[in-house]
């Protein structure tokens, strides 16, 4: 078959529905895929299944590991695969050095491993382009949240967004257009300035306190401790605190809990909330990353 991406061998190891939509467009593309632990798949040309993560990595171009990558102990992030599978010493071995080793997030030991093996390993949970698009089912998902946990309309409320990166933004935005009362605490000036230009008031980190005792409900999206213990204490005794930033958040939980303050760390949520949206935002951008990493673009 033709296509961009003919002749490129891609081994594909775990994974879920995200991945089985990003197979299907690479192998419309013409990559030709050995997969392990991604279930049951209709037969298609230029698809192979492998028992062994080992044989599917052998003579491989490129390796895509799922978004959520590889746990401790080398497991990998597989829910529909029949039994466990490990991205093992062997694996490692057969992954020749300059390999592309494509994942979402890298934990610290899949990071070592590709330090160790030379591997080009890219995050692509990173990169600007995926962190922009899965801004979109990151924001439906944490108002979805708000919505199921809270006794009043986001339509009225007072709404706190904590960073106004590529997340914030695209949240601040939503909310704004279902009528909740926007307020963003950044550190950045221009950030802040661009809350302005949106209508939204902006402050920095040392208005935080006074913020959230306003605030109906609080998103983060800083990936640093800034809803401690002290900050908590001046929020509403019915506030809820919805942390989208990487585990372990932003919020110190313990002291929520203490409070009695309602916080939920919500990681993973475009996997949960549309899959096929999140698998369609692979498709569009790995084909073009794997070209990248080859140097064939
Ligand atoms: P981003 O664009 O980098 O935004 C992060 C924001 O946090 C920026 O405003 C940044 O400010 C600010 N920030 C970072 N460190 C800070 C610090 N020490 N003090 C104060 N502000 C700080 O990242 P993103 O793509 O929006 O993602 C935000 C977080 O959400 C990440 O942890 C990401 O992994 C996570 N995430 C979660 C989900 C989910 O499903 N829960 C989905 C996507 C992303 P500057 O611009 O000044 O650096």
């Amino acid at each position: 078959m033709g296509g961009m991406l003919s002749g490129i061998k891609v081994a594909m190891l775990g994974g879920d529905a995200r991945e089985v939509i990003l197979l299907e467009e690479l192998l419309r593309q013409g990559a030709e895929i050995k997969v392990a632990g991604l279930g049951e798949l209709p037969r298609q040309d230029g698809c192979t299944i492998c028992e062994d993560p080992a044989d599917a990595v052998e003579g491989a171009d490129v390796i895509i590991l799922p978004v959520p990558g590889i746990k401790g102990e080398g497991l990998i992030y597989a829910p529909r695969a029949r039994r466990p599978l490990y991205f093992s010493q062997e694996v490692a071995a057969a992954i020749p050095a300059g390999t592309p080793v494509l994942v979402g997030v890298a934990r610290p030991p899949l990071k070592e491993m590709a330090a160790a093996g030379g591997w080009l390993l890219v995050e692509t949970a990173e990169m600007d382009e995926m962190a922009i698009l899965n801004s979109i089912p990151t924001a439906e998902g944490a108002i979805m949240l708000a919505m199921q946990e809270m006794p009043i309309t986001i339509h009225g409320c007072e709404a706190l967004v904590l960073g106004l990166g590529r997340t914030g933004f695209t949240l601040a935005r939503m909310l704004d257009g279902i009528g909740a009362r926007v307020t963003v605490i950044d550190r950045g000036a221009p950030d802040r300035a661009r809350a302005y230009v949106e209508g939204w008031p902006a402050f920095p980190f040392s208005e935080l306190a006074a913020a959230v005792a306003r605030a109906d409900v609080i998103f983060n999206t800083v990936p640093a401790p800034v809803l401690t213990r002290d900050v908590l204490s001046r929020t509403k005794p019915e506030v809820l605190i919805i942390d989208l930033a990487s585990n372990p958040g932003g919020t110190d939980f313990n002291a929520a809990a203490d409070l009695k303050r309602r916080a939920m760390l919500a990681p993973g949520l475009p996997g949960k909330v549309a899959p096929q949206t999140a698998g369609k935002i692979l498709a569009r951008i790995y084909p073009a990353l794997i070209l990248k990493c080859l140097g064939r673009l």
